[in-house]
């Protein structure tokens, strides 16, 4: 078997999530934050972690709006991420600019920028959404490798 191969066929049960702040008011980290902390809503039970660097992550998790002071940081770090990864946007800000829409700090949303695989819209959204955001997203990412139809 293919070295590449052997990595899809082992990685697979073991994706790491990222988070990416793109200037959020925080509510939406708050909630994201539940999926780490509260067993209820744990994200380990879809078989995922958090990782801590962009170059292990397969899912990223995007909050805010995406304001110019790190508009550049957030694309860097996005970039950093290795194919193929699945990019979530989390809370109503990063699909739309939510309440902070057209506003002078603003230069999202993010799909201006970064394809979106996986919205979840919410004000901030809850954490069942968030999970169910994840479970989709590790489909997409199943896909992407090749692993399902
Ligand atoms: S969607 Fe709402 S809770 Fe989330 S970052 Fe934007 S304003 Fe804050």
């Amino acid at each position: 078997m293919a070295f590449d191969d052997l990595l899809k066929k082992n990685s697979v049960r073991s994706p790491w999530l990222f988070r990416i702040n793109a200037g959020s008011c925080n509510g939406c980290d708050v909630e994201l934050a539940t999926t780490a902390l509260i067993p209820r809503y744990d994200v380990e039970r879809l078989g995922c972690r958090y990782c801590g660097s962009p170059r292990h992550a397969d899912i990223v998790l995007i909050t805010g709006p995406l304001t110019a002071r790190i508009h550049d940081q957030v694309l860097r770090v996005w970039n950093e991420i290795p194919e193929p990864k699945v990019t979530v946007a989390v809370g109503i800000c990063p699909i739309s600019g939510g309440v902070f829409r057209e506003g002078y700090s603003i230069t999202g949303p993010i799909d201006k920028y970064i394809p979106i695989d996986v919205n979840v819209p919410g004000c901030p959204p809850r954490p069942q959404a968030i999970l169910e955001a994840v479970a989709l997203g590790l489909k997409i990412w199943k896909q992407k490798l090749g692993l399902e139809a």
